[in-house]
């Protein structure tokens, strides 16, 4: 990283974009609009629109042969975009598959490394987790016969903000099964210290994994050489893989060869899945981990997309958004001060995802006012706006515009025209 001296003219912008590297050109943007939300839903990128018209396509011309001989046969199409994660992640082709949703993956995860055993029954998350998360680790407690007040173990945050590593490792104590933690927390933008937490877990005998969704395509991992046992994402926010795109799973190879708690015809070795018998044979990759037909239709844009991803290389993408994020918050403490705003994500790099937590007691009103004047952001309660450029598309410029019109909004206390409640969907 270059130490930064910024400027805060537009000028100066202007010259960062000339000098940037982007991908801006393949995607769908509308230029009066200031889209820093591609952190909740990444907008659609020409080649994952053409390579969800080739799956359509497929179907057309083959009907159910599109299974086998389409352009991107069916079948196995879920390996297929699991090996091309795998570099975004630092893990082997067959450790990583697309399948589900970070929801009901963690359910698979639970449903097959859950084993409370004598005294070890406990799973320990944290008190500043994504809540379906929370929902899906209680929701498994219970199928056990367990209460989720005894054996669910929320680490508290000292701040409000972040979580940190020492306390996470004081609640690993020898009653404790499971370690489930985001590898970025959704609100503060926090990056954890995945290494360090997944050693020292092990060194207690507990398995560890990870919900990745603020952090896979904004920085790169290294899940295998860690030695992480399981981790989960999403495909739609980084990755741009479309509303209700499907998600995706990791499952290290010491893992490999054990039966997947929930089982179906797709957790099948490929060869076998045909054979129509009851009892299954069950991949040893990380293909079993699967359940039923894969939702092929909000796959097909993840293809065209990683193809992006791998051509830009994601190293590349992460030092850009933390120059992106870093000019950010410079020109919001240029420009803001007055205005009672406070940065809530820890400002090094090693230590901070790909969006900038902007803390306001009127946040949920400022959102409105932003959206009204095409900066879209969002708001996460009670007092967070999430700002978040995209190393693939956004500009320095939108950056400096998003900053421009916010002070705009401040300074004429537009924001003080709308209720400071939330939408439905924030
Ligand atoms: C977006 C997000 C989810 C959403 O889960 P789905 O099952 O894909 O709907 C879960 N956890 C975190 C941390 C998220 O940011």
């Amino acid at each position: 990283m270059k130490t930064n001296t910024f400027i805060s003219t537009v000028d100066y912008a202007r010259q960062l974009d000339r000098e940037a590297t982007t991908f801006r050109d393949e995607f769908y943007i509308k230029e009066e609009i200031y889209y820093m939300d591609g952190n909740s839903l990444g907008l659609l990128s020409k080649r994952a629109e053409r390579t969800l018209l080739n799956s359509l396509q497929d179907w057309k011309e083959l009907g159910i042969d599109g299974w086998m001989s389409g352009k991107q046969p069916w079948f196995e199409f879920s390996e297929r975009l699991g090996a091309l994660t795998a570099p975004l992640i630092g893990a082997q082709p067959e450790e990583t598959i697309v399948t589900g949703s970070i929801t009901a993956n963690l359910h698979q995860v639970l449903a097959t490394f859950y084993e409370p055993d004598g005294k070890r029954t406990k799973i320990v998350a944290d008190e500043l987790d994504f809540p379906s998360d929370i929902y899906a680790i209680k929701a498994q407690l219970k199928l056990h016969g367990l209460e989720p007040e005894e054996h669910l173990v929320l680490v508290k945050s000292r701040d409000g903000r972040t979580i940190n590593e020492d306390d996470v490792i004081a609640a690993m104590t020898d009653e404790v099964a499971i370690v489930w933690l985001p590898s970025v927390l959704y609100r503060s933008g926090q990056l954890l210290d995945m290494k360090r937490l997944t050693a020292e877990a092990h060194r207690r005998g507990i398995l560890i994994g990870f919900d990745l969704a603020h952090s896979i395509g904004a920085l790169p991992h290294s899940l295998h050489d860690w030695g992480v046992d399981f981790a989960v994402w999403c495909n739609y926010k980084y990755l741009n893989s479309g509303p209700g795109g499907v998600g995706g799973m990791f499952v290290h190879s010491n893992h490999h060869g054990i039966a997947p708690g929930l089982a179906g015809w797709f957790s099948s070795k490929k060869d076998k899945q045909f054979d129509m018998e009851h009892e299954l044979s069950h991949a040893e990759t990380a293909g079993a981990f699967q359940v039923g037909t894969p939702h092929v239709l909000s796959i097909a844009p993840l293809l065209g997309s990683l193809e992006m991803f791998a051509e830009a290389g994601i190293e590349r993408l992460r030092e850009k958004s933390l120059h992106m994020t870093e000019y950010m918050m410079y020109l919001i403490e240029e420009e803001l001060c007055e205005f009672g705003f406070e940065i809530g994500n820890p400002r090094e790099n090693d230590r901070r995802g790909g969006h900038v937590c902007l803390e306001h007691h009127e946040a949920a009103r400022i959102c409105k006012a932003l959206k009204d004047n095409n900066v879209i952001p969002d708001f996460r309660a009670p007092n967070v706006i999430r700002l978040a450029p995209m190393a693939l598309y956004n500009t320095y410029e939108e950056i400096w515009q998003t900053i421009t019109i916010l002070k705009h909004i401040m300074k004429t206390e537009q924001y003080k025209n709308y209720e400071n409640t939330r939408n439905v969907v924030a």
